[in-house]
């Protein structure tokens, strides 16, 4: 097919198609195919979750033309492909490829996969090459992208060029026998390297790329959204509650999924679950999610409150009502959810006013079944107060525990809340955050930014001079010294 301009994303055609950049990446080289999967209707993740793009950046809406469906303006024979996806797809207008159907194979999931890279190609010289570093180095690459075994994949390293071939994928912990035809990098995949005598390049340290790789990457995507500590809860909720968002309906569909509506994250107060609910809500839809508060949504007169609680999910059907399987995806964040969803029947209430409100949300949440474009994400320092009827499967089936940060993590939090000052060199050298974060065993994420406040606070105290506050402070010599920190510490 021949690649042709189109200036709009949004002309309509009856066949939408997906397809990874992995697999159009290296479009150049004959012979690479490009997979097409016709979807009945224009759900692209790429289109419909924006924010979803580091987790979604493989799939992107690529029209495609057959016989039957041809649009007049595009030629039998031609895709039509505007600037960002030709982009992507690395193709120039008037190039040729070829284009196959794309059939889900069975097992096409987030499931752990290994996949095999053989080197084929480097320069002359013998070097060493560090898997650990390159491990990392491709996985950042390539992560979330579909791979294809046969695949030929170029990839630069350390300013060279090498070029790879996917010999396999499989799903981890299965005989080779399960080895499927293709899998998504994700960060969970082992990558084994292949090399030949011929190629030269010898690989050290192999052991472990995987594990400290797995490892490192997760942390780092976390740390970087300002959420410390919490990456095995992170990924535990991202398999649990999102994976299956992450793929086209019609995958979803073959796999016989149905997609989590509720989620509830619980432990103690200022663990940081607010701050990884948004996330999620900012990542799922591009967009601040909405977030309400249990004793605000509580109103002294009768029936008010269950009108509010029917008010939170207007918004969702009404999307819903007027885009169908258009609609966004909408994500309520409903903090101190045991406010209004105290177990039913508890004696302090007789009136049943508040059965009727547990009953109320209930309604919703089972309502949403038709829907599909919520996602609840309630929070409570108490799981223990909540009626139990919430947490059955359908409602708020997934459930996390957020507790207090241990070393590691204190340390995370710690260098989240310090970073700024460490770039603009407020921080003194001699502030040990290691020891900082050894001493303050039980501290929550909260307090930990706590204890930053007060020695800041300390800090700048030094700089000021009582007897005349309106002297200007001589900024270059502010600094926040591990003295400040220890002061803030005994507090
Ligand atoms: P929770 O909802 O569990 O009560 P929050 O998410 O509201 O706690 O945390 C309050 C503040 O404490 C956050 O805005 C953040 O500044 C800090 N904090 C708490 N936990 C963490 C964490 N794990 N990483 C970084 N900062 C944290």
């Amino acid at each position: 097919m021949i690649v042709t301009n189109t200036p709009a994303a949004d002309l309509v055609l009856t066949n939408l198609a997906y397809c990874s950049h992995a697999d159009l990446h290296g479009f150049a080289v004959p012979g690479t195919k490009l997979y097409l999967a016709s979807i009945a209707d224009s759900f692209v993740l790429s289109l419909s979750y924006p924010f979803l793009s580091f987790l979604t950046a493989p799939y992107f809406a690529l029209k495609f033309f057959d016989d039957d469906t041809a649009h007049e303006s595009v030629r039998n024979g031609h895709i039509a492909l505007n600037a960002i996806q030709r982009r992507h797809a690395r193709v120039s207008s008037g190039d040729t490829l070829s284009v196959n159907r794309f059939i889900p194979p069975e097992k096409f999931d987030l499931a752990l996969l290994a996949l095999e890279l053989e080197f084929v190609k480097k320069g002359t010289k013998s070097e060493q090459v560090d898997a650990v570093l390159l491990a990392g180095q491709l996985k950042k690459r390539f992560m979330n992208q579909v791979m294809t075994a046969g695949q030929r994949v170029s990839f630069e390293f350390h300013g060279n060029n090498y070029i790879f071939t996917v010999n396999q994928a499989a799903v981890e912990g299965q005989e080779k026998s399960s080895t499927i035809e293709r899998g998504m990098i994700s960060s969970d995949t082992y990558i084994v390297f292949e090399t030949s005598n011929a190629s030269g390049i010898k690989i050290v340290n192999q052991r472990e790329a995987a594990s400290s790789n797995i490892f490192r990457q997760k942390e780092f995507n976390l740390q970087s959204l300002g959420i410390g500590g919490l990456s095995a809860e992170f990924a535990d909720i991202f398999r649990r509650a999102f994976a299956s968002r992450v793929f086209p309906p019609h995958v979803t569909n073959k796999l016989g999924i149905k997609h989590v509506k509720g989620m509830l994250l619980y432990g103690p107060p200022g663990t940081g679950k607010t701050l990884m609910a948004r996330q999620i809500g900012k990542m799922l839809n591009g967009r601040e999610p909405k977030i309400v508060n249990g004793p605000e949504v509580l109103n002294k007169y009768v029936g008010e409150t269950e009108k509010n609680v029917r008010d939170l999910f207007a918004d969702a059907e009404n999307d819903q009502r007027a885009r169908g399987d258009q609609s966004d995806l909408h994500v309520i964040i409903f903090d101190e959810i045991d406010a209004i969803c105290k177990s039913r029947g508890s004696t302090r209430d007789s009136t049943g006013v508040r059965d009727s409100i547990v009953n109320q949300l209930l309604t919703k949440i089972d309502g949403v079944e038709s829907l599909n474009n919520v996602l609840l994400i309630g929070m409570t320092n108490r799981k223990d107060l909540l009626d139990e009827a919430l947490l059955r499967p359908g409602r708020l089936e997934v459930q996390i525990e957020i507790s207090l940060p241990d070393e590691n993590g204190r340390l995370q939090i710690l260098q989240i809340h310090t970073n700024k000052m460490k770039e603009s060199s407020f921080l003194a050298p001699d502030v040990n955050l290691p020891e900082l974060a050894a001493r303050t065993k039980n501290y929550s994420g909260a307090k930990l930014e706590g204890v930053v406040k007060s020695a800041v606070s300390y800090a700048l105290n030094r700089q000021l001079s009582l007897d005349d506050l309106t002297k200007p402070v001589d900024e270059e010599s502010i600094k926040v010294t591990m003295d400040d920190f220890l002061n803030a510490l005994h507090e």
